[in-house]
């Protein structure tokens, strides 16, 4: 079975418009998601564009602020201050990647946990990381979701991740442990890759290679849930060999159309969530 992403997240859109029309007719009152874009880097301009479009289509205001890409660290950092004390906006999310006189750290660290839709402040990783509630990233909270449409118990099944960054991998492997997998985590240092994958009953591919999951890398009984997006002449591919593998598996996602419209539509979830828990 192909895993239908653009369809899940058209769902998971229309649940969160409904919400938002309903709270606004009780409150008067909508989310703001206010994003901050440094420099002009394409694909960033395109990515905060998308959210904004979105935004406003399930009904959540959006400000974007955009500087360009000289600009001091001090004055993004007291832009960020302004937004986490206005009492108006749900979420703040700062496009990355950065200009390298801007610290990543710094700037994810002054972002308040409270308003931190993409879920990438430490309060909220360790929150995560500690089986509390917290503000999840949106990538692995979309392959949550799409795992879940289609199976809803995992516990004890064997998840093996592929890749272990702060984006994906690591709060992947976090999500699955909370709902019981056995979770294998793998990177580019880990020996028999393959024999690894060939393990799992949930298999998630975040890597940024190209086609690196092959057919006999996976069992046909297993999910695979490819978060790569990786250019390869002008076509988008993903991190598993999908031809290869669609017709002998449970369930895949396609790369482009699975993985990434629920990222944006989680973005949507995590504003509505912190204006909920917040500003009602
Ligand atoms: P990243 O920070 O570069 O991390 C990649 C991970 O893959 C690292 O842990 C790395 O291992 C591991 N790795 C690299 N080559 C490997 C290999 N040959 N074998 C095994 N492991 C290997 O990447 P990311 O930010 O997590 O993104 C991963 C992919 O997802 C990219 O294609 C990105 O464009 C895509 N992405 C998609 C979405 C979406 O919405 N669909 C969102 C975000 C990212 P080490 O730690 O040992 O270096």
């Amino acid at each position: 079975m192909i895993i239908d992403g653009k369809k899940e997240a058209a769902n998971l859109r229309e649940e969160i418009k409904n919400e938002i029309l309903e709270i606004k007719k009780r409150i008067n009152k909508n989310p703001n998601l206010t994003v901050i874009l440094i420099g002009d880097f394409t694909p960033s301009q395109i990515y905060v564009r998308n959210k904004e479009k979105n935004s406003k289509e399930v009904g959540i205001t959006s400000n974007i602020i955009k500087y360009p890409k000289e600009v001091k660290e001090k004055e993004v950092l007291n832009k960020i201050n302004e937004l986490n004390n206005d009492k108006n906006i749900s979420g703040i999310l700062v496009q990355l990647p950065l200009p390298e006189q801007i610290s990543k750290e710094k700037i994810i660290n002054a972002i308040d946990p409270k308003k931190d839709v993409d879920g990438f402040n430490p309060i909220n990783v360790g929150n995560l990381a500690s089986g509390y509630k917290s503000i999840v990233p949106c990538t692995p909270l979309g392959c949550l979701l799409l795992i879940k449409k289609f199976e809803k118990n995992l516990s004890g099944k064997h998840a093996v991740i592929i890749g272990r960054s702060n984006l994906n991998g690591k709060p992947m492997a976090q999500l699955l442990l909370k709902e019981n997998c056995t979770v294998t985590v793998v990177h580019s240092k880990t020996n028999n890759l393959q024999e690894e994958c060939l393990k799992a009953d949930i298999l998630v591919a975040a890597v940024g290679v190209p086609n690196l999951v092959k057919k006999d890398w996976v069992k046909s009984s297993a999910i695979v849930i490819d978060v790569g997006i990786n250019k390869v002449g002008d076509k988008i591919v993903g991190d598993v060999n999908f031809e290869e593998i669609k017709d002998n598996i449970k369930a895949i996602t396609p790369v482009p159309g699975g993985v990434g419209p629920m990222t944006i539509a989680c973005l949507l979830k995590n504003t509505l969530e912190c204006f909920k828990a917040h500003q009602i």
